[in-house]
């Protein structure tokens, strides 16, 4: 197993775990662009959201759930957050396994660069 997001989902690769069941887990990214900056992942591997298709639409509305539910927990959800999802080359991603970053606890520009 070569991705190192399928590493942190099993435990070989050590992250911040927040949040952990049998098909997601959240953890806070190595290099934080906010006060607040987590990535939640399905345990199961995709690399990128075009990957995802109908079957998938539970696991995609838990992750949203999840980040609103994190978002509580980290007192962030007042202030407000911004949740991303970056696919392929154009859209920014250099992780792939999908993922959705969680950001928040300052202002955040838009549109982005
Ligand atoms: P992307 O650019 O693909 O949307 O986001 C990938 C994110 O994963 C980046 O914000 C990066 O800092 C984070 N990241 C990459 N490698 C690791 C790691 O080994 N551990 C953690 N916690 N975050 C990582
Ligand atoms: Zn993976």
């Amino acid at each position: 197993m070569e991705c190192i997001f399928c590493k942190i989902a099993c435990g070989e690769i050590p992250a911040k775990i927040a949040y952990k069941d049998d098909t997601l887990v959240a953890f806070h990214d190595i290099a934080p662009q906010a006060p607040t900056h987590i990535l939640i992942i399905p345990v199961k591997h995709f690399s990128t959201i075009q990957e995802l298709t109908p079957p998938d639409r539970e696991l995609v509305g838990e992750m949203v759930l999840l980040a609103n539910r994190l978002a509580l927990k980290e007192k962030i959800a007042e202030g407000g957050y911004r949740l991303v999802l970056n696919c392929g080359k154009h859209g920014g991603q250099t992780a792939y396994h999908v993922h959705m970053h969680l950001l928040g606890g300052r202002a955040m520009h838009w549109p982005p660069g």
